[in-house]
């Protein structure tokens, strides 16, 4: 285990050492006040330019579709205070709002991506990591000598099997194994017929 890496391995390591340091620095840049600014965005539909923060449609609990009144406030229709200049602006905005959709929509995308790699990576190690576990347990131990399918971890027997020889009184256990194995002899009748019990 403690063997020595080469320089091409250690190179290796690091630069997926590199990676996931980098993997954290971004994670760390995409906060939740980032995201709930573009979603807000998107949910009252303006630009990059900003917002009319007194007249935010959310505020009166009916969302982006509020009153047409609230969406031509929201956008600068022309209305109270029309003229052209407003309408171009209004035009701006809106096309600023669709970009805004659109890199939400990238940024939610790209999010359930990177959760999809990452989530991938982490099953490979795991993966590896369980079968390794079950390689080193086969290696290290030998089947129950009574059920022959768990692994002895106790005087021989597995976990269950000891913990029932073991409530019966710790009987003889040599007898317990011919019970156990409904051992018979050569005329077929059963050595040890009732389940030995101990004292
Ligand atoms: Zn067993």
């Amino acid at each position: 285990m403690a063997r020595k890496l080469s320089r091409r391995s250690q190179q290796r390591i690091a630069k997926n050492m590199a990676l996931i340091e980098n993997i954290n620095v971004l994670l760390c840049s995409i906060t939740e006040e980032a995201i709930t600014d573009f979603v807000r965005r998107d949910a009252i539909g303006v630009g990059h330019d900003g917002y009319p923060s007194d007249s935010m449609p959310e505020h009166s609990g009916g969302g982006f579709a509020g009153s047409s009144t609230e969406s031509a406030a929201l956008f600068g229709l022309p209305g109270a205070k029309g003229g052209t200049d407003d309408w171009n602006k209004a035009a701006q905005r809106r096309g600023g709002a669709d970009v805004v959709r659109k890199q939400l929509a990238s940024i939610e995308a790209s999010l359930r991506n990177a959760n999809k790699a990452l989530r991938e990576a982490a099953y490979q190690i795991t993966n590896l990591n369980e079968k390794t576990e079950k390689v080193r347990n086969r290696q290290t131990s030998n089947p129950c000598e009574l059920c022959g399918i768990d692994a002895a971890q106790k005087s021989g027997w597995c976990i269950k099997d000891y913990k029932e020889w073991n409530a019966a009184g710790r009987p003889d256990r040599a007898r317990w194994t011919l019970w156990y194995r409904q051992t018979t002899n050569s005329e077929g009748v059963l050595l040890v017929p009732d389940q030995p019990q101990g004292t």
